[in-house]
């Protein structure tokens, strides 16, 4: 990580270069400010803000599904450091005000949600889909229930789970038995062919350092032993096509 700051700062003298081994003169594809969400990717589509490559990818995929009269609808795809900081402080000070411990709202709060810094949305690789053609009842859309038997999205979810891959999309946190982490999310898909090198990328990063720089709520509590489950099960614990 302190390797790649360094070369991105352009600080490489001519007597560095002699001292340096010659693997670090390959041009790093993700800076740590980019795999953190503080970058600022090109994003392209209009309320779709994917990678080029991610969007392209989408598209071809969206076009396919409407033959099937699936109307695939993003409901949240890119988000930087700072949204997630909001979401994350909202949620932590609604639970710590009905009464939780700190323990208990990061606990509650990390099953679905990331801590800034740490989220596959600050990407622009990973999305969160339903339907806009199915009827669906209420505003929270995001409910495994509504992809499963006869929920609105179940339609979508097959189709997804036949074709997906074709278009280099992959569910993210499966229903694998024994899988830990963030719970079921049968409607975040990620675009393996960019997520995965980001991801092995993001493997070297120091976790601790990340979730405690900016000082978010609860931070007090990421004690070493809970950034290292929290690495291994809500980072790491995703579906192995996934991983590097
Ligand atoms: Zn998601």
């Amino acid at each position: 990580m302190k390797r790649r700051i360094f070369i991105k700062s352009g600080i490489i003298t001519t007597t560095a270069l002699g001292l340096i081994p010659s693997s670090v003169f390959a041009v790093p594809e993700y800076s740590y400010e980019e795999l953190i969400g503080k970058g600022n990717p090109k994003l392209f589509g209009d309320a779709i803000n994917l990678r080029k490559e991610a969007y392209e990818a989408f598209i071809a995929m969206k076009k396919a599904a409407a033959a099937e009269n699936l109307n695939i609808k993003i409901v949240s795809s890119y988000r930087d450091f700072f949204r997630q900081k909001s979401i994350w402080e909202r949620k932590y000070k609604q639970y710590t005000g009905n009464g939780m411990t700190p323990e208990q709202a990061i606990s509650k709060i990390i099953e679905y949600s990331t801590i800034p810094g740490t989220s596959r949305h600050h990407w622009g690789t990973d999305i969160d889909i339903i339907d806009s053609n199915a009827k669906y009842p209420g505003n929270d859309v995001l409910d495994p229930v509504k992809f499963e038997g006869k929920g609105p999205f179940r339609p979508l979810k097959v189709w997804l789970d036949k074709n997906a891959v074709t278009y280099g999309f992959y569910l993210v946190y499966t229903d694998r038995p024994g899988r830990k982490g963030f719970k079921y999310e049968p409607w975040h898909y990620s675009y393996r062919p960019l997520s995965l090198p980001m991801l092995e990328a993001y493997k070297a990063l120091d976790v601790k350092h990340i979730i405690t720089t900016e000082k978010v709520a609860g931070a007090a509590h990421f004690s070493d032993s809970f950034v290292q489950r929290y690495r291994r099960e809500n980072i790491l614990d995703i579906n192995p096509d996934l991983l590097p």
